[in-house]
Parts: C-alpha cells; sequence; structure tokens
C-alpha cells in the first residue's frame, strides 16, 4: 500500500474466501480512513486459527458475510495514528487479537470483558462481523489494518512478532480459563489436543506452576509435549489411560475442534473438578447427567478473553519467555496449511508472512 493520503479508505491487499468452502484467494479490501483514536498497522504476520477454518467453512451455523478476510492472530508495527492517539506511537509493535470493538458502556465492558459485550454492538470480531460505520470487518490476511488504539495490544520487546501473533487468539483462549480456575501450585491440568491453543496451554499451565497433563490422540508428539511443560502425556485412544487417570485432575481444558465424549473425560476429574470447553465444534456437546451428578462436577465454557486480560497475558508470556511454536509460510500456502491443521498435522501453529500478501 501506498500510504500518502488517510483522508480516505485505502485499499489493501488480503487473502480471502469466496464463498464456504471455497479456497482462499488474493483480493483487495478497503480499510477505513484513521479515525481520531485509530491507528493504522502495518501488519508483519497473521496466525491461521482454526476458527478461521471453521468460518470459511460456515461449520458454526453462521452463513457468513463472504468474501471472508480470516486472521485475528495479528502481529505489527503502527503506521500512522489518528489525531487523537494517545497509547501508540509510530513505530510500536502492536497486536490485534478476536475483537475490535465493543459497545464500551455495558457490565461487562467496563469490566473488561470485552468479548462477552451485551450492548446493542456486541463484540465486534476483527473478520466476519460488523463495525460502529456498518461496514464489514476482514481480518489479519491482510497487508494493513485499522484499529481503535484501545482494542490493539503492546507487544513485549522479548517476542518475535512472527512467534507472538497466535498470542493474541491462542494464548489468551489459554490463559484466561488458567487464571480463572486458578491453574497454579498443587493443581493438576490436563489439556485436552496439542494444536495450536493446546501448544499455548501446556506452556503457560507450566509457567503458572501447575503439574501439566497433555492428553493426546496419540502418543506420536509426546517429546514435544514434554519439551512444551507437560510433566505426563497419555494417549486417549488407548482406553487405558481412562482407567489410570480416573478422578485425577481439578482441571481439563479442552481444545478439541471436533466432538469428544465428554463423559468418559469428566470421570477424570476429581470431586469438584472442572472441564472447561474451548473447542468450537460444529456439532452440539452431549452427555449424560450422571457424568456431572456423581463427585460435583462442572462443565463451563470460555471465550477468548478481554482487552485487559490480554495484556495481562501478553506480558505474562513476556516475563516468562514465552511464545508459540510456529512454521511460518507464504500466502500461497494458506489452503494447504488449512489442510494440515484439519489432519492435526500441525506444530503448532502457521504463521503467514505478511509481506508475502
Ligand atoms: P488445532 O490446532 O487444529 O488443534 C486442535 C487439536 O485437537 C488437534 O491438534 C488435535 O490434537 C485435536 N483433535 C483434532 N481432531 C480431533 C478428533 N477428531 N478427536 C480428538 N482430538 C482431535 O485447533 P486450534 O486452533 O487449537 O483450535 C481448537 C478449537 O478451539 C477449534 O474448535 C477452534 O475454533 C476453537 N477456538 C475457541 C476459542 C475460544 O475462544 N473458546 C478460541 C480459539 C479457537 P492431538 O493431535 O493432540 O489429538
Ligand atoms: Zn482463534
Ligand atoms: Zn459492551
Amino acid at each position: 500500500m501506498t500510504h500518502t493520503s488517510v483522508a480516505s479508505a485505502t485499499a489493501v491487499s488480503a487473502y480471502a474466501a469466496p464463498a464456504p468452502k471455497a479456497p482462499l484467494e488474493r483480493i483487495t479490501i478497503p480499510r477505513r480512513e484513521l479515525g481520531a483514536h485509530d491507528i493504522l498497522i502495518e501488519i508483519k504476520y497473521a496466525g491461521i486459527c482454526h476458527s478461521d477454518i471453521h468460518t470459511v467453512r460456515a461449520e458454526w451455523g453462521d452463513d457468513g458475510n463472504f468474501p471472508i478476510v480470516p486472521g485475528h492472530e495479528i502481529s505489527g508495527v503502527v503506521a500512522e495514528v489518528g489525531a487523537e492517539v494517545s497509547r501508540y506511537a509510530v513505530g510500536d509493535r502492536v497486536g490485534v487479537g478476536c475483537l475490535v470493538d465493543s459497545c464500551r458502556e455495558c457490565e461487562n465492558c467496563r469490566a473488561g470483558l470485552e468479548q462477552y459485550c451485551t450492548g446493542e454492538l456486541g463484540m465486534v470480531g476483527t473478520y466476519n462481523a460488523t463495525g460502529r460505520d456498518g461496514e464489514p470487518t476482514y481480518g489479519g490476511y491482510s497487508t494493513h489494518l485499522v484499529v481503535d488504539e484501545n482494542y490493539a495490544l503492546r507487544i513485549p520487546d522479548g517476542i518475535p512478532l512472527d512467534a507472538a501473533a497466535p498470542l493474541l487468539c491462542a494464548g489468551i483462549t489459554l490463559y484466561s480459563p488458567l487464571a480463572h480456575w486458578k491453574a497454579g501450585p498443587g493443581k493438576k491440568v490436563a489439556i485436552v489436543g496439542l494444536g495450536g491453543l493446546g501448544h499455548m496451554g501446556v506452556k503457560i499451565a507450566h509457567a503458572m506452576g501447575a503439574e501439566v497433563t497433555v492428553l493426546s490422540q496419540s502418543l506420536r508428539k509426546k517429546d514435544d509435549g514434554l519439551r512444551l511443560g507437560a510433566d505426563h502425556y497419555y494417549a486417549t485412544s488407548d482406553p487405558a489411560t481412562f482407567e489410570a487417570l480416573a478422578g485425577t485432575f481439578d482441571l481439563i481444558i479442552n481444545t478439541v475442534s471436533a466432538d469428544l465424549d465428554l463423559g468418559a473425560y469428566l470421570g477424570m476429574l476429581r470431586t469438584d473438578g472442572t472441564l472447561v470447553q474451548v473447542g468450537a465444534p460444529e456439532n452440539p456437546l452431549s452427555l449424560s447427567a450422571f457424568a456431572l451428578l456423581v463427585g460435583r462436577k462442572s462443565i463451563a465454557g470460555s471465550a477468548i478473553g478481554g482487552i485487559p486480560e490480554t495484556q495481562r497475558m501478553l506480558d505474562f508470556c513476556g516475563e516468562h519467555g514465552l511464545a508459540a511454536d510456529i512454521e511460518v509460510i507464504g500466502a500461497e500456502q494458506i489452503n494447504e496449511a488449512y489442510e494440515r491443521v484439519l489432519a492435526s498435522d500441525v506444530r503448532y501453529r502457521f504463521v503467514i508472512d505478511a509481506a508475502t500478501i
């Protein structure tokens, strides 16, 4: 983009799905002119989240506002600031996650839980949503993004921008429930699924001081899991796992993108334990009531995190030297990368180099 003026919307390059299940292709999209509190970000990297794939395949009972430019794990550098911007300056390293606006007035927004905004505007998704201005939002598989400074995050200096990008969704989606349910010393935490979310869950839960177990489909990634910080690693394809671990965990976080037999997993909780669902499969969850009744167990959900907590997560990762394990790809490899994510063949996040867009 040759950006000489902020007087009008600017056309930038992006990768979009033109229709449900269609391969992504290069298109041109508009980015709005800079408002007083907007910053223009030159995107450096965008992570590929499984939610991008669910969305462009229209798996969530939403027809989708095509063309969709996915991408809500965005890192980059501030290239320009609006007249009244106070939080950021040109050259700052910043990130944008899953939300770019919310009502700012409801109880949840005021509590820093913007992802649960109950105002009329609701949480405005970074893509496949409609902004305050009535225009569609387009995500991070793009060269530039205009966002309100209050919905951008500061990336600590010690974290490289490529490995930082996945923190903006995968990182916060695991940090938030781990913090809420108090993962820490003396707590036994299981992470189900060692993908993009799961591998960040292992790193963060370990850094919080919990005893961490990975529950993966096979033992194929066991060495990686232990290197990432897990204390134990089990295959869920082996029925003996469920017997050996019966009544073990205080907290189980399920990151799996497909249907699971949740009742079997609840059997691995201690009395009063909680299973937190963060994976968002296409089909409704199902389980027997008895799996909850016996042992006073809870099943809960958690969606990403609010803006203040996302900044706390980034600072925590900076202090503990945490970031994602990534494979950087060019934009022409996006469709192939999607197939590999669907085949659980990702170690552990694909990140698009925005210079190739
Ligand atoms: P991912 O990288 O594809 O990881 C998912 C992992 O689940 C896979 O690596 C695999 O781990 C396991 N898995 C996949 N298919 C399975 C199956 N049929 N049976 C058992 N295990 C299976 O995906 P992700 O980006 O981490 O996202 C995971 C889910 O979280 C998606 O549904 C996504 O939409 C959702 N999500 C939710 C939020 C939120 O706010 N709650 C935020 C972001 C994403 P193993 O190979 O180790 O078995
Ligand atoms: Zn995501
Ligand atoms: Zn609100």
